[in-house]
């Protein structure tokens, strides 16, 4: 085996811990899926019903776990979108849907949050979403539970508060596409890896935070996440 000389040294590669074990995973890329819940769809101003459904993605490292949430720079308007996260083991082009939950290794709660105001402006110019989408720190998330003790989650609550009151509210039964879907679509585009995670969608009352705010999110049968804006 040849031993890798660097020119300079790596920044370490993301990992997401797991609950009750000192194992992590590593972490390849993240996905996440676009109004996936019909209110929030409406909320944003669009018809579900017409919409096949499309994936935008944040970057590996702006995962945290068990840190506060800086509020980020260059924006005025920072929002909560509370999903399911989840994180597959296995990966490949085009796999059936009656195959893609074997793909999943288990699941989280996770923020996707959001540079509303830049991504607003981008969606405007038809520019990229990745100034209000995939910047440091914007992805907020769990340990992760394992679908071999949870199974896969695809009815139960799923809610945000916001220094104790309730903002965001849904079921995982809202979801217009659902997990299985999201990992079958997604393979359809692009070659899937162990490692790969899946932001599955935000149910509707996304809205602002501030700093000193206490968020806190819960998705049944999976966790609480709890972080502050700091
Ligand atoms: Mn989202």
């Amino acid at each position: 085996m040849t031993t890798v000389t660097f020119a300079f040294a790596p920044v370490a590669a993301p990992t997401l811990p797991v609950r009750g074990s000192g194992e992590r995973l590593p972490v390849h890329r993240i996905y996440c899926i676009g109004r996936n819940y019909e209110a929030h769809a409406v909320e944003m101003g669009h018809d579900p019903s017409k919409e096949p459904p499309f994936f935008f993605q944040k970057n590996p490292d702006n995962l945290i776990v068990g840190a506060d949430f800086p509020y980020p720079p260059e924006t005025s308007d920072v929002h909560h979108e509370i999903e399911m996260v989840a994180v597959l083991s296995k990966g490949g082009k085009n796999i059936a849907v009656a195959d893609a939950l074997a793909c999943v290794w288990g699941y989280g709660v996770g923020l996707d949050m959001t540079r509303r105001d830049l991504q607003g402006e981008a969606k405007k110019l038809g520019r990229p979403w990745e100034v209000g989408k995939a910047f440091e720190h914007s992805a907020p998330c769990t340990e992760i539970v394992p679908a071999s003790q949870i199974g896969h989650p695809d009815h139960g609550a799923i809610w945000l508060k916001v220094n104790g009151e309730e903002k965001q509210k849904g079921d995982l039964n809202q979801m217009i596409w659902k997990t299985a879907e999201q990992v079958a679509i997604l393979s359809r585009y692009f070659e899937l890896q162990p490692g790969d995670v899946i932001f599955t969608g935000t149910p509707s009352g996304v809205g602002p935070v501030k700093k000193g705010d206490v968020l806190e999110g819960f998705v049944e049968g999976v966790g609480t996440l709890k972080i502050k804006v700091a």
